[in-house]
C-alpha cells in the first residue's frame, strides 16, 4: 500500500460514518460538530444529502420568493451587532399608510404573493396599529398575498391583532441558544423573553420562523450545535441562519466576520434534521463569499427574498447589518436557481 493511502482510507472511512449517521438521523453533539466543520468532499456529500431531503419534502423543486418592504427602522433594542437599534443617531422613518399599500400593491402586479414586512422592534401602539392596519387592507385588496412579518418582540395582545388582521407568519429569530452570549448580544433582552414570544406566535397559530447566526462573537461550536437542537424543540415551519456581519457603527466593528462554510453547513444540517421547513438563502451569504446565495441553495435553502419593496430613498437608513448592503434583485435569483435546477413557484418572479 503507498505511503498516504492508508491515510485516505481512513479519511474516508470517518466521511462514511459521519454520512451513514447524518442518514440514519443520529444527530448526537459528536456527529453535528464534526458536520458543522465539515469542508470539500465530504461537505459536498453533506449538501448532496440535504438536497435529495429538499426533494423528498419538496418534489416541485420550487423556490419560494419574498419581496421585502423595511417598513420602519425606529427599534427598541440595541444589539450589538446592529447598525441601527434604540442609540443609533440615524434619521429615523415609517413608511405609510398610502405609501405601504402602493409598494405592496407595486410588488403584487409583479406577480409576487409573499410579502416580508420587516421593522426595528418597536411595540408602540400607534406603530403596532398602523402595521395591523395596512395588513387588513392589503389582505381585503389582495386575499392570495402571504404576508410574513418580522419586527421582533410584542405582547400577545399585539401578536394578535396582527394575526387577526390577516398577518398568517411570522419571523423571530432567536440567534443563539447560549442565554448568556443572548444576553451579551442583546443587553435589553433575555433568551428566555425571546422563546416566550415564540411560544406565542406559535399558539396562536402563526407559521413560525426562527433560527441562529454563526460566527458571533463569544459562541462555539457547541452553542451552534445546540441551536440545531432547539430548532427540533419547536413546530416551526420555517427556519434560517445568517452569517455574522459586523455592523461598521456597531459595538462589535472590530470583530471578524462569520465563517460561510460554518453557516452553509448549518442550512444543510437544518435541512437534514427538519426537513419539511423553509429555508432561505440570505443576502450575508452572498456579503460574505461571491456566490454564497447559490451555494446556499446547494446547501438545501428553498426561499429567496427579494429587496424590491423599500423605496430607494430610505433604502440606506435600514442598515441592519451593514451600510453596504447587498440587497440582490430578480436577474440574480433567476439565474443562481436556474444554475441550481431549481425553479420558482408559478407566477412568482416576472
Ligand atoms: S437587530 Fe433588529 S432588534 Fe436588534 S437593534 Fe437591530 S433592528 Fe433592532
Amino acid at each position: 500500500m503507498a505511503e498516504g493511502s492508508e491515510n485516505v482510507n481512513m479519511k474516508e472511512g470517518v466521511t462514511g460514518a459521519l454520512m451513514r449517521d447524518l442518514e440514519r438521523g443520529n444527530f448526537t453533539r459528536e456527529t453535528l460538530t464534526q458536520a458543522l466543520r465539515c469542508r470539500d468532499a465530504e461537505q459536498a456529500e453533506m449538501f448532496a444529502l440535504a438536497r435529495r431531503r429538499r426533494s423528498e419534502h419538496f418534489p416541485g423543486e420550487e423556490v419560494e420568493v419574498r419581496s421585502v418592504i423595511e417598513v420602519s427602522n425606529i427599534c427598541q433594542q440595541g444589539c450589538k451587532y446592529c447598525n441601527m437599534g434604540l442609540k443609533s443617531k440615524q434619521e429615523k422613518y415609517t413608511i405609510g399608510y398610502e405609501g405601504l399599500l402602493r409598494l405592496a400593491n407595486f410588488i403584487y402586479q409583479k406577480g409576487r404573493r409573499v410579502l416580508l414586512l420587516q421593522s426595528g422592534e418597536n411595540n408602540a401602539a400607534d406603530f403596532v396599529s398602523h402595521l395591523a392596519q395596512c395588513v387588513h387592507e392589503l389582505k381585503r385588496q389582495q386575499p392570495d398575498l402571504a404576508v410574513i412579518l418580522c419586527c421582533g418582540n410584542l405582547s400577545k395582545a399585539q401578536y394578535r391583532q396582527l394575526h387577526e388582521a390577516g398577518a398568517s407568519r411570522y419571523v423571530l429569530k432567536f440567534e443563539t441558544s447560549n442565554a448568556a452570549l443572548y444576553g451579551n448580544l442583546k443587553p435589553r433582552d433575555t433568551l428566555r423573553r425571546r422563546l416566550d414570544c415564540m411560544e406565542t406566535l406559535l399558539e396562536l397559530g402563526y407559521a413560525v420562523g426562527s433560527g441562529n447566526m454563526v460566527g458571533l462573537p463569544g459562541q462555539t461550536h457547541e452553542d451552534m450545535v445546540a441551536d440545531l437542537h432547539l430548532l427540533g424543540k419547536y413546530n416551526l415551519a420555517m427556519q434560517s441562519t445568517t452569517v455574522f456581519i459586523p455592523g461598521e457603527s456597531s459595538a462589535f466593528r472590530n470583530e471578524p466576520m462569520g465563517d460561510v462554510d460554518a453557516a452553509l453547513n448549518m442550512m444543510a444540517l437544518m435541512r437534514i434534521m427538519y426537513p419539511g421547513r423553509l429555508i432561505p438563502t440570505t443576502s450575508s451569504l452572498e456579503k460574505g463569499r461571491a456566490d454564497g446565495q447559490y451555494w446556499g441553495l446547494m446547501a438545501g435553502a428553498n426561499t429567496v427574498t427579494v429587496h424590491d419593496g423599500t423605496p430607494d430613498e430610505v433604502k440606506h437608513l435600514f442598515p441592519i447589518y451593514s451600510t453596504k448592503r447587498f440587497t440582490p434583485q430578480d436577474g440574480h435569483f433567476r439565474q443562481i436557481v436556474e444554475r441550481a435546477h431549481l425553479k420558482f413557484a408559478p407566477g412568482v418572479l416576472k
